[in-house]
């Protein structure tokens, strides 16, 4: 494995999976641009060390070519932040790329049309009828894996070394994030944005400074139980909020109104609360709570104990106490963890509870503490905020955040690794 900051590029073509999957509005303009802007210092370094580029990435849910999903659209916002005029293939296969990609000279870039134009990229069958039996779709499958290795050496054909900076695609084992390491076996490595996750995430996993407090919110208990329970080996304190909180407050025989409950996962509520004591972690769900009379901004509202909301009501935020107690929680932590909401904060009126995270994260790490965040709703409290600069690490990541956090070795990184 190589490192972006010691390989040599000087005349080298060097194939970057990115992941330039933004949204656009209905005239194609980019509403968020972060994800390029992430990949910028990557693609710079390529091009100050005397290489040229080709860029590779995805664009939505396309289940061929369509207008709609064509890169072409992100081709001025790439130029504009990298300073260089941009080159496209409008097909990321065919003898235009191969042409086009062959001729690149030190300093120039390319930028091939999206790879989930073909299915290969993903290597799933498509257009499969529902009711075709098992052997014809094992056939299919079988089909579509040669396919695939096929459209993956043709990628890997354009370039001498390839970087890897889609950590948003790292726990996918597509032909562009991972499949194509192998064609690089002396010349690949991670870019920027995937070292920087790496390094914060194994930062909380590996060698926190203690104490620990893992924030942990959200809907539904069911999807964070890996999460929870793997961050017990590192935790000192776990902070349970947003709906799953209720979840637990029933199993312990709370009176949650019509609060948000996952009532078959009531027993695992429990367990999990048993093997926090016995690994010695606090857990913290109680305390008051802001309930409403209906799911809706406008909605009456008070705030009462989480072991006893009226009837009819239900929990929508952290409440006044809760966040003192979380405010004491954090500033005694050195190293924090936040993923998933406290409340449903995008209703202004509950959103209370969730931006006091974001602010308190701030704090604490002006006064030394490591502040992690991940997940699409956290991301956005501290961005919406204004502190995304000031927590040590914004995780663009989501789901592959998740399960390298759950100790999955995800496949874009694997490959990189292995020999
Ligand atoms: P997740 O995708 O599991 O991280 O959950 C995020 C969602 O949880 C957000 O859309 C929040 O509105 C929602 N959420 C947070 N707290 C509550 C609550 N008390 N009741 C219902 N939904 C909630």
């Amino acid at each position: 494995m190589q490192k972006i900051d010691s390989y040599d590029f000087s005349g080298k073509r060097a194939i970057v999976r990115v992941d330039f999957n933004v949204p656009l509005n209905e005239n194609f303009q980019i509403t968020d641009d972060t994800r390029i802007r992430a990949a910028i210092p990557t693609l710079k370094k390529v091009l100050e060390k005397g290489g040229s580029l080709i860029i590779m990435s995805h664009l939505g849910r396309p289940k061929g070519p369509t207008a709609k999903y064509s890169l072409k659209h992100i081709i001025s916002a790439i130029e504009e932040k990298l300073g260089v005029t941009v080159k496209f293939a409008p097909d990321c296969m065919g003898t235009e790329a191969a042409e086009l990609s062959k001729n690149l000279k030190p300093g120039e870039v390319l930028l091939l049309e999206n790879l989930r134009f073909y299915a290969e990229e993903e290597g799933k069958p498509r257009d499969l009828a529902e009711d075709v039996t098992e052997e014809v779709k094992k056939a299919a499958k079988a089909e579509m894996k040669e396919k695939q290795k096929e459209f993956t050496k043709v990628l890997a054909s354009y370039a001498d070394c390839y970087i890897n900076d889609a950590f948003g695609t790292a726990h996918r084992a597509h032909a562009s994030t991972a499949l194509i390491a192998k064609y690089f076996p002396n010349d690949k490595m991670f870019g920027y944005v995937m070292e920087g996750e790496i390094t914060a995430i194994d930062k909380v996993l590996k060698s926190p400074e203690k104490p620990v407090t893992a924030i942990i919110g959200g809907a539904k208990v069911s999807s964070k139980i890996a999460i929870i329970e793997k961050l017990f080996d590192v935790a000192d304190n776990m902070i349970i909020c947003g709906g799953m909180a209720f979840t637990f407050a029933k199993a312990k025989g709370g009176k949650i109104g019509k609060s948000l409950c996952e009532d078959d996962q009531l027993e695992l509520a429990l367990s999990i609360l048993d093997k926090a004591k016995s690994k010695g972690v606090k857990i913290y769900f109680e305390g008051d709570v802001v309930v409403a009379d209906a799911f809706s901004n406008d909605a009456n509202k008070q705030v009462c104990d989480i072991m006893s909301i009226p009837d009819g009501w239900l929990g929508m935020d952290a409440g006044p106490e809760t966040l003192k107690l979380w405010e004491s929680i954090l500033n005694n932590s050195k190293t924090i963890l936040w993923n998933g909401p406290a409340g449903v904060f995008e209703m202004p009126s509950f959103a209370t509870g969730t931006l006091k995270i974001a602010e308190l994260l701030a704090q604490v790490t002006a006064k030394g503490a490591f502040t992690l965040v991940g997940g699409g709703d956290s991301v956005a409290a501290v961005t919406q905020m204004g502190y995304a600069k000031k927590v040590s690490y914004v995780s663009t990541g989501g789901g592959a955040m998740l399960e390298y956090l759950e100790g999955i070795e995800l496949p874009g990184i694997k490959a990189i690794r292995e020999a």
